[in-house]
């Protein structure tokens, strides 16, 4: 079986790689041909997922899963949530994201948030979805240099060293994208 996933997130894809079974091939967006940004304009993650997906279907016919990722902070409401890459400003630029973060937590009594992933199906026949989910808190600094957006400083519940410390294998063991991954995985089995 033949499957894209729809990102241009290297670290993802490398991620995403180390969890797929060797009877499915995984391509990646260069594989086939598309460089251009994909529209992600929905106002929930789900529905940034979808798009994402079902974008790639329709435009390059391929059956394909794509994954969208937010960082939900308790004291926050949520936030920066479906925002999560855009927080400090359109450019995505991660680091300005985990300092503006940082600020905002500054003088918050609880640090508490969690990591969640919708991972997309879209097939001819069906699009499925799937929903990953990691707890933990946000540190008072950057630590590691592992991983990518906002691991630095997100300590999940239960270790003593945040994602970007952490080898990738744990993250994708404990992690909000390797939690949905194998429930794609699982139900591609079925
Ligand atoms: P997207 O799902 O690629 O749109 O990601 C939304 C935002 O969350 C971006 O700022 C990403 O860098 C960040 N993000 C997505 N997945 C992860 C992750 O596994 N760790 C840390 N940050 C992430």
């Amino acid at each position: 079986m033949k499957l894209v996933f729809a990102t241009h997130n290297l670290n993802k894809l490398r991620e995403v790689q180390l969890l797929f079974p060797s009877d499915i091939t995984l391509l990646s967006l260069t594989d086939i041909g598309c460089s251009e940004d994909i529209p992600e304009t929905a106002d929930t993650i789900e529905g940034n997922a979808r798009q994402k997906a079902n974008y790639v279907k329709e435009k390059y016919g391929y059956d394909c899963f794509a994954d969208d990722t937010g960082l939900e902070v308790d004291a926050l409401n949520g936030a920066p949530g479906v925002y999560s890459a855009r927080y400090a400003g359109e450019e995505k630029n991660a680091e300005a994201n985990m300092e503006k973060l940082l600020s905002e937590l500054e003088r918050k009594e609880s640090r508490t948030a969690q990591f969640k992933t919708v991972i997309a199906l879209c097939t001819d026949k069906y699009t499925h979805v799937f929903e990953g989910v990691v707890k933990g808190c946000i540190t008072t600094k950057k630590q590691g240099d592992r991983g990518f957006g906002y691991d630095p400083i997100f300590l999940p519940d239960g270790y003593t060293e945040t994602f970007a410390q952490l080898p990738l294998e744990i993250k994708n063991q404990i992690g909000h994208r390797g939690k949905a991954i194998k429930l794609l995985l699982d139900f591609l089995k079925d």
